[in-house]
């Protein structure tokens, strides 16, 4: 069994794949080819804003937002302390200081609570200029932007949308990647949209961050690369991605992002009397980057896991880690509370998920989910 099984996605998509890329072997426009430009287009109409900047990876796209906002020493930006790495590597690359905040334990998302409450900290001490909240749209359901919007508005704040694992999500009739005054997307293989190497994207509807996005994108080009107003990055998503992105974008759209709801309806179905399952919130619409369970303790977790490995079935503990524990970040100052993330932590696995998944698959995963946890009721 395939944790994501992209091996199969390439054999559905195979002959429209391989043409894509066949044609820009042809036309040899590898860099900045017409495909770019035409997925651009295409991903800023699905998402509904103005503006998409494609570059090389997620973790560029959120670092180019950050600078096109100016972020640097003496700054503080928010971030969840329960995601991926590059959430707050961008923020400390930058010189700026990342401050984690802990999670809802419903949604695995940014507490909005601990979120007011580490804005207000940060104030008080007044070693910091409170500038950006980064909300992430974690395991594909988005953050409570609204929530956060608000708290933004009323100290001041922009709104970066972490969407890498929230590509096709929504709020209402409102897609993911377009909650942020900027928002970013990873195009990584196992994201919900993926492509064959690395890949990002940018989205404002603002024009002056867009202007300023294609410049940092490009060496801070200025009429071109070779005019250079600023210091920039070199972060351009190759034509051979885009070409692939197409042929992807197409069948996200057409058929997968249904089939991935449609699995984890039948998770939640034969899991939810067994162990703590995802709760997507009213009104919101989830890309399952992952499918994630809580396991009553760590033991128990870790059990589940070996056992599920046993029988062939792969599974994968996001996060193993808090950010505020990352060793790398040892000089951020954790002067508050991280319970839930901590927990969740120790308890957390993440089960196969994706469009390719059937259902007799689900049943044998759940079924020894079930038979585990039963002979933890017998010792
Ligand atoms: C994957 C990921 C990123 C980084 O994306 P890359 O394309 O791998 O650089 C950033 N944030 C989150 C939450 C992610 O899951």
């Amino acid at each position: 069994m395939e944790f994501r099984n992209l091996k199969k996605q390439y054999q559905v998509l195979r002959s429209e794949i391989d043409a894509a890329i066949s044609e820009v072997l042809t036309e040899a426009n590898f860099i900045s080819g017409k495909q770019v430009v035409q997925l651009e287009e295409e991903l800023a109409e699905y998402v509904g804003v103005k503006h998409c900047i494609t570059c090389a990876n997620g973790t560029d796209a959120l670092q180019l937002a950050l600078m096109a906002w100016n972020i640097r020493k003496g700054d503080a930006v928010f971030v969840p302390d329960f995601t991926f790495f590059s959430s707050g590597e961008v923020v400390s690359a930058l010189g700026a200081t990342p401050v984690f905040v802990d999670i809802d334990p419903d949604t695995f998302n940014i507490s909005t609570v601990s979120l007011e409450k580490a804005i207000q900290l940060i104030m008080k001490e007044g070693k910091l200029r409170p500038k950006v909240i980064i909300g992430v749209d974690l395991f594909g359901q988005p953050a409570d932007f609204k929530a956060i919007k608000e708290i933004a508005d009323k100290y001041d704040l922009l709104t970066l949308e972490d969407g890498a694992q929230g590509f096709g999500g929504r709020i209402g009739n409102k897609m993911a990647c377009s909650f942020g005054d900027i928002s970013c997307t990873s195009f990584f293989p196992a994201k919900p949209l993926g492509c064959y190497g690395d890949g990002g994207a940018i989205f404002t509807n603002d024009d002056n961050w867009n202007v300023l996005l294609r410049s940092y994108r490009i060496h801070g080009k200025g009429r071109d690369k070779y005019d250079n107003l600023r210091i920039g990055m070199n972060s351009r998503l190759d034509t051979i991605q885009a070409a692939i992105l197409l042929v992807k974008l197409k069948a996200f759209k057409e058929f997968e992002l249904e089939a991935v709801n449609r699995a984890a309806q039948i998770y939640t179905n034969e899991l939810k009397e067994v162990v703590k399952v995802p709760v997507i919130k009213e009104g919101y619409y989830s890309s399952w980057a992952q499918y994630s369970i809580l396991l009553p303790d760590r033991i128990l977790r870790d059990k589940l896991q070996g056992n599920l490995k046993e029988k062939g079935i792969p599974s994968m503990i996001y996060y193993f880690k808090p950010m505020h524990k990352q060793m790398a970040f040892h000089e951020e100052s954790a002067k508050v509370d991280y319970g839930i993330t901590e927990r969740v932590c120790d308890t957390i696995l993440s089960l196969p998920m994706h469009p390719y998944l059937e259902r007799e698959e689900i049943e044998i995963i759940a079924s020894n989910i079930r038979d585990v946890l039963k002979l933890k009721k017998g010792e």
